[in-house]
């Protein structure tokens, strides 16, 4: 190959014949190496040369505004390497130059990479291009893009920023393609709340504290780390066994710092995989850390091949969403609650519950998309929908039957979120001439707890205006009975799984009661959900319990079929009047 002709990204090397030749310092205690680097960039580069880590400084100092890039051996008598890197890296003057490291020894090489070299070039020297391409390239990231320099590190962590971490992680990637690396991606959950409820400064000093600590696990492991964005961290290093056990180190850390202030760290990690790009583990790993749910008890995914149908699936339905909602493939169901304290059980109220009939995969479960379009905000549309549709209906059935029966849609914690929440919500009323007592709003009990304030204030206006709220869930979340006394509810929908077992343990039993208690004491009706079988009916019945949903009447049906239940209500009606 011509010595003119090497190309580095979009730049060609300079000749020695072209004016003002690019200036490079080589450090060599071994004169052997000096002179084949010598050998390798004379005819390209103004080559000078030092001996060890004392006058290669001194070099540096000398040449400062000239110098494009030092060549940097490490191990070295009077002054190491290391020291000339670390006094570089830390002068505000010198802290420009690039530096690439020279070296026979992969510890040592990562170690220098950590404290702010550029790149590395191992030793037995690599073929000719090879060395000039790497210096080549160098040159031209801290001179065109200023890539390589202190502006590489997050200010507040001392990690790398992002772009530098992927381009250097590449080059771990093309150039040792036998190192098994890991991807490991980190967030803390609610980080804005947390900022929002103890201040900026709290927040940071979270994330310097991961910073530290990532930055100590680095050490032991030989691995780059970055803050990713905000409170994102990601983590590449040679494969690691104890996950569970890093991530309790981490967190420990956090708590000693946070104490109450219930700060949650998360993490996702895809093991590695031959031939598998950096940016690729770290989709997965992001993947998995986002699957991490803010009320499951573990907070440590690995990616796994589920992981990987569920990832593919929900991308799928992501796409799919807008079609469905065109081709009408979307349905609402109703489903009727009974209130059972009187001679026979009555019809009260209904709840829509949205059905996804998909022409490819079928009947698809709201429990398999809800949760995917909450995490992007499609959502809206969903809930629109099943609002809209649920309105409609409300005033259809009164007009044909004389019956005004509430329905009860449910908002999704993420509809709090919309300043446009209300008057969507008001227009559906209006529109369709009903009186707001006609369409109850479930919110689940998660989401109390989740955005508090937030949620009451908006609550409370809904209430004022005239909605009733139902909260859902109860039981499945950590409200306290002080959280509960000041949250506005008119009535309690008890989690499913108190029902599940109140035949059979004692204990569920109990928690029943408690709940019917608690109910009591706020002065609001109970709904008992999942109420599959007559013995089951019985029981609640018994401890006082008001009103009951279930496949014990009737699993959720499209309008038309429902309308049975409104015949036999209206019949019932017929016989007392
Ligand atoms: P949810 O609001 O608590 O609804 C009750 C769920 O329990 C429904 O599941 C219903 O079909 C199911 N269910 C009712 N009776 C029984 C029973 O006796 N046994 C058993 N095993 N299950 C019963 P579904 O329809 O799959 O909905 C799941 C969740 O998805 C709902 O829980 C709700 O949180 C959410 N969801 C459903 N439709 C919508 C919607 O339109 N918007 C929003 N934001 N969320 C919705
Ligand atoms: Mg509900
Ligand atoms: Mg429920």
């Amino acid at each position: 190959m011509s010595k003119f002709s090497i190309k580095l990204g979009d730049t060609m090397i300079k000749s020695k014949q072209i004016k003002n030749p690019q200036l490079v310092l080589v450090v060599d205690d071994q004169e052997i190496n000096r002179d084949v680097l010598g050998m390798i960039l004379d005819d390209y580069y103004e080559v000078i040369y030092a001996e060890d880590g004392l006058e290669a400084l001194e070099k540096i100092r000398e040449y400062q505004d000239r110098l494009s890039v030092i060549l940097l051996d490490l191990m070295m008598p009077k002054m190491d390497g290391f020291t000339v890197l670390e006094t570089v890296r830390s002068d505000e003057v010198l802290n420009h130059i690039p530096i690439i490291v020279l070296t026979a020894e992969k510890n040592a090489e990562l170690r220098a990479l950590q404290m702010g070299a550029a790149d590395f070039i191992t030793k037995p020297f690599d073929m000719h291009e090879v060395i000039l391409a790497r210096v080549g390239r160098i040159i031209e990231l801290s001179e065109g893009r200023k890539l390589i320099s202190a502006a590489e590190h997050d200010r507040l962590t001392m990690l790398y920023n992002k772009n530098f971490f992927f381009e250097y992680a590449n080059r771990i990637y093309q150039y040792h393609s036998e190192w098994k690396m890991d991807a490991i991606v980190m967030n803390i959950e609610q980080f804005h709340i947390i900022n929002a409820l103890n201040g900026r400064e709290f927040g940071d000093n979270i994330l310097r504290i991961i910073g530290n600590e990532i930055r100590a696990f680095l050490g032991e492991t030989n691995g780059i780390a970055c803050r990713f964005e905000a409170d994102r961290f990601d983590i590449y290093c040679r494969q690691w066994n104890d996950y569970q056990g890093l991530l309790d180190r981490f967190q420990a850390k956090i708590d000693e710092f946070s104490g109450n202030a219930n700060v949650r760290l998360r993490m996702g990690v895809k093991p590695c995989q031959e031939n598998v790009e950096p940016v690729v583990l770290f989709d997965c790993a992001r993947a998995a850390c986002s699957m991490v749910r803010g009320n499951s008890m573990t907070h440590l995914m690995i990616y796994d091949e589920n992981m990987r149908m569920k990832e593919i699936l929900g991308q799928r339905l992501q796409n799919d969403l807008q079609t469905a909602v065109n081709e009408h493939q979307f349905h609402v169901f109703y489903q009727p609650k009974y209130s059972i304290q009187g001679e026979e059980p009555r019809l009260i109220s209904a709840e829509a519950l949205i059905r996804w009939k998909h022409p490819e995969l079928g009947m698809i479960s709201p429990g398999d998309f809800i949760p995917l379009f909450e995490g992007n905000g499609q959502i809206r549309i969903v809930d629109n929908f099943v609002w809209a549709e649920a309105a409609k209906q409300i005033a259809l059935w009164r007009d044909k039957f004389g019956i005004t029966l509430p329905v009860s849609v449910n908002l999704s914690r993420v509809d709090v979120f919309d300043p446009t929440l209300e008057e969507r919500l008001v227009h559906l009323i209006t529109d369709n001439n009903l009186d707001f007592k006609n369409m109850k709003l479930e919110v689940t009990e998660s989401a109390y707890t989740e955005n508090g304030d937030r949620l009451i204030a908006l609550i409370k206006h809904l209430r004022e205006i005239g909605f009733e709220i139902e909260m859902d869930d109860f039981g499945s979340g950590y409200s306290s009975l002080n959280m509960l006394s000041s949250m506005p509810i008119d009535i309690l929908k008890m989690d499913m799984k108190f029902v599940r077992n109140i035949e059979h343990s004692e204990t569920d039993f109990r928690l029943v009661e408690l709940v019917l208690d608690i109910a009591r004491y706020l002065k609001v009706p109970v709904v008992a959900e999942g109420v599959e079988n007559e013995n089951q009916l019985e029981l609640l019945r018994n401890v006082g319990c008001d009103i009951v949903q279930g496949f014990y009447f009737s699993p959720p049906v499209p309008a038309e079929n429902f309308e049975r239940f409104i015949v036999s209500e209206m019949e019932l009606r017929k016989k007392e009047a």
